[in-house]
């Protein structure tokens, strides 16, 4: 007997779970055999929902590495620092003059540099990158792809620099994968050891078409993470930072479904000023 598409339709969500009747799974099984329709849909079925695997603590809490920074640090030390500081600016300025100045103005009026071509990718990441994009801040970035193969299409891409005292990286990169790559891909960033991410720069999740894969939170240094945002598609992002906020204008650069639901690492977030006591 062959059996209507629709009742097999109604029937698979009972089959995928392993609560249909030993007649039903027949006739399911049966008609799947042949209808390619229908085996298209059971194979989307069953494959198993993305979950992150939250495997390590972040580095530590926030608030317990201020404390710990200030003690270590103290006012003596403090001072001892801001004098040399001060006094080796003296030197500069004064007696080197001319040529460093420029220099130091330089800096001063740094660039947000910015690169939308996905073909400059191993400038940015992985093992050849450029003296500035080896180390971001010693974050993990190992949930970004370690270089853009055949097996991805390349939808987006976009890596921000900026360096006016301290480096910030701005970066996200859009694959769609083909169905045996995505596949590999997704176990892969399963794999991943996660850490809680909650909470951090007011972080609450994710939008509703974003499912998380994997993230790296620091509560210093931003977040790596990638999230699966359609078919066989997936976001990779990068948000890194030092001195707790972002100097350049990050929400202009990057579609807001990709950052965090309240997400804020504006000059006064709030998160900040929080676990500075302030
Ligand atoms: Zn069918």
């Amino acid at each position: 007997m062959r059996i209507d598409c629709d009742i097999i339709k109604d029937l698979l969500p009972l089959y995928v779970e392993g609560l249909a009747s030993e007649k039903s799974k027949k006739a399911v099984e049966e008609h799947i055999e042949e209808c390619e329709d229908c085996n298209k849909i059971y194979r989307e079925m069953k494959k198993p929902e993305p979950q992150v695997r939250y495997d390590r603590e972040p580095a530590e809490s926030f608030r317990k590495y201020v404390k710990r920074e200030k003690r270590k640090l103290g006012i003596k030390a403090a001072l001892v620092t801001a004098v040399i500081i001060f006094a080796v600016g003296a030197v500069r300025v004064f007696v080197i003059g001319g040529a460093f100045g420029a220099l130091l103005w330089d800096s001063a009026t740094a660039e947000i540099f910015e690169d939308t071509d996905a073909g400059h990718y191993s400038r940015y990441m992985g093992k050849e990158a450029e003296k500035e994009y080896v180390k971001k801040w010693d974050m993990d970035e190992s949930i970004f792809p370690e270089k853009i193969t055949e097996k991805m299409r390349v939808t987006d891409y976009k890596m921000v620099y900026y360096d006016p005292w301290d480096a910030q990286y701005l970066s996200y990169l859009v694959v769609e994968y083909d169905e045996e790559a995505y596949h590999e891909e997704t176990e892969r960033l399963r794999e991943y050891a996660s850490t809680e991410y909650i909470g951090y720069y007011g972080a609450e999740g994710f939008s509703q078409d974003c499912t998380l894969l994997a993230v790296e939170a620091d509560p210093c240094y931003g977040f790596v993470y990638a999230l699966e945002t359609g078919k066989r598609e997936i976001v990779y992002v990068e948000l890194i930072f030092c001195n707790y906020f972002y100097d350049l204008d990050y929400q202009e650069r990057i579609p807001e479904e990709y950052l965090p639901i309240g997400f804020d690492a504006t000059r006064d977030n709030p998160y900040r000023k929080e676990m500075l006591g302030e």
